[in-house]
């Protein structure tokens, strides 16, 4: 059975961006329709939830919004889209206003009743605004208590985008969506749609993101023809938990710890960082620290469990307990105890700086389509600074659902053709009641190998070739699955759908990876491990006649231009 359903602005994703375009979108004119679908449950899934460390804005002098340009500008190694950046900057102290004022956020506060605002890594000034370590928890809180408090807006829980519908002209016309819980399809109409699902690398195998996100909103921007950029720009964090057997693997314990002073050493007991960056040593960049440690484990000095150690009982017990309450926990949980003896740590997959090409409006190249938050590529660059997602999330989430309550005024629904739709439904449907062919799980486990090991910290032309072999063969042998049981709650059937993406965003990030030859920020290639001479450039790729076309692009310097001598991405980010 397909369940139809018309609505004026139909918000795909639930997380920062989501939930304040669907506020703004609302806000703008009661009469509107809005509908936003979310694969898990409302205000609980994806990654601004998760958010520990905080949100920057800047509020009060010395600090500018000059300042935060550049420091965003180096730290993306100079390949951000300026405008993006200016966009950002200049709306975040009035967003964080509206979510204190209007939605109800509180954030902590100086003595003076100021908003607190703490230093945060690769920063020139304490900008970061924060509650306690539970920031996206307080954000999350209210903006959804907010969403659920207007009728014009519907929620549809559980409930999956699994494709865009385009018109005959081309235009966003909606998305085909399906009901996880009675395991039907839903053709949404809608007179605009944004995507909000949040990018997502989980397509690595040891990840600090939500689980339940599969890069969907890449896929599916990709599938009907938009562009994106830079998706060889993956964020990896140095300390993930390692906790062998365990899905809590690849956590993150906080950088605040190696700020704080923690110590990194490896199996053998060195202080492997004086090794990488003598100067800085665990105070060094993310991905430096990431790599060095990467480095540590290749070259066989890793711990036993592949790892290296941080160790911050040297600063105390009672200070530890007291300065890290949330990260002691959270390694007590799991018999460690942080306090008071080294942890095993590891990289893991963090962030998508790369995606969906936008305006400052958060247009896509596809009339009627808007994008937002961890799904769209340029603010970032080629490294995002700590405490910029979630403002880019709650940012162009409020400007997409502006935009998108100015775009559908006196716009007609535009009409997908049935056929198209109804072909789509019977491919997604086609692993189910199919004889088992290769293990489903097997192939995840396969694609989640491969892009760590040859798409990972670390490439070469080479390992990225091999990746993309083996993506291929993962690609075929998923056409080839077959999934038990019927379609409602079908646990199977959903991480098919999900693999189908990660292998499509896989392929994206090995091939843009490959075409950009130098090292720049988060993308570090053996064999051309400097950044390249001249000008930067961002990497384009979109749908071609025979897979991805990949292209590269120079960087417009509309607002600012790199010192002669900048070291891209050379600046310490935060969580
Ligand atoms: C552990 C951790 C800590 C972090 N700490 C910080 C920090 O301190 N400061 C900071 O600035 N940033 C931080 N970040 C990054 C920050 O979380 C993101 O930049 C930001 O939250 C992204 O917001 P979003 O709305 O784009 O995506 P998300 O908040 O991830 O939301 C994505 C939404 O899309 C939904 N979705 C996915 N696929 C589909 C689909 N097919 N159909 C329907 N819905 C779908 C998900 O269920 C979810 O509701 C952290 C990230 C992690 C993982």
């Amino acid at each position: 059975m397909i369940r139809e359903l018309d609505t004026d602005v139909l918000i795909l994703g639930a997380g920062g961006a989501g939930l304040t375009a669907a506020l703004h979108a609302a806000d703008a004119s009661p009469r509107l329709r809005v509908a936003v679908v979310v694969k898990g449950l409302l205000g609980r899934a994806g990654c601004t939830r998760m958010v520990q460390g905080g949100y920057n804005a800047v509020l009060t002098e010395p600090d500018s919004l000059e300042a935060h340009l550049l420091d965003t500008l180096a730290g993306g190694g100079w390949i951000n889209d300026q405008e993006l950046v200016w966009t950002l900057v200049t709306e975040a102290p009035g967003r964080v206003l509206e979510l204190e004022s209007r939605y109800g956020c509180l954030f902590d506060r100086t003595p003076a009743g100021r908003i607190h605002q703490k230093p945060f890594a690769g920063q020139s000034h304490d900008r970061t605004i924060h509650k306690g370590d539970l920031t996206g928890i307080e954000i999350m809180n209210r903006l959804t208590e907010q969403v659920l408090a207007r009728p014009g807006i519907a929620a549809l829980e559980e409930c999956r985008a699994v494709e865009l519908l385009l018109d005959d002209a081309g235009r966003a016309a909606g998305a085909l969506l399906l009901d996880m819980r009675a395991g039907t399809f839903v053709v949404a109409r809608a007179r605009a749609t944004l995507l909000a699902m949040g990018g997502g690398p989980t397509m690595y195998r040891v990840i600090a993101c939500s689980a339940d996100k599969s890069a969907d909103g890449i896929a599916l921007a990709y599938r009907a023809g938009a562009p994106l950029r830079d998706m060889e720009m993956v964020q990896f964090h140095p300390t993930g938990l390692v906790i062998p057997g365990s899905l809590m693997t690849g956590a993150l314990l906080e950088e605040g710890l190696r700020g704080a002073g923690g110590h990194l050493r490896n199996g053998l007991g060195e202080r492997f960082m004086a090794r990488y960056d003598a100067a800085r040593m665990e105070r060094s960049t993310r991905d430096l620290v990431s790599r060095a440690s990467f480095t540590e484990v290749a070259e066989g000095r890793g711990t036993p469990n592949g790892g290296v150690w941080i160790d911050v009982s040297h600063l105390g017990a009672e200070t530890v307990e007291r300065n890290f309450r949330g990260m002691v926990k959270r390694c007590r949980d799991f018999g460690r105890d942080l306090a008071r003896g080294p942890v095993e740590v590891g990289p893991t997959a963090h962030f998508l700086m790369g995606g969906v090409v936008i305006d400052s409006a958060c247009r896509t190249a596809i009339e009627g389509l808007f994008a937002a938050g961890e799904d769209t590529g340029g603010v970032h660059g080629a490294n995002r600074l700590g405490g910029n997602g979630v403002a880019e999330s709650t940012v162009f989430g409020g400007l997409a659902g502006d935009a998108v309550a100015a775009f559908v005024l006196g716009r007609p629904s535009p009409r997908a053709p049935a056929a198209a739709w109804r072909s789509t439904v019977e491919a997604l449907a086609t692993p189910l009641g199919r004889p088992p062919g290769p293990a489903l799980y097997d192939l995840l486990g396969a694609l989640r190998d491969v892009m760590w090991d040859g798409a990972g910290l670390v490439r070469d032309g080479d390992s990225l070739g091999g990746a993309l072999a083996e993506i291929d063969r993962i690609e075929a042998a998923l056409d080839t699955v077959g999934v038990p049981g019927d379609p409602s709650l079908n646990t199977a059937w959903q991480d098919w759908l999900s693999l189908r993406n990660q292998v499509l965003a896989a392929r994206l990030i090995a091939r843009s990876a490959l075409e950009r030859r130098e090292s720049r920020g988060a993308h570090f290639r053996r064999d051309f491990p400097a950044p390249a001479p001249g000008p930067p450039v961002t990497v384009r790729v979109r749908r071609g006649g025979e897979g991805p076309a990949v292209t590269t692009e120079p960087v417009a310097f509309t607002r600012a231009s790199p010192p002669a001598t900048a070291a891209p991405a050379a600046v310490e980010v935060g969580d």
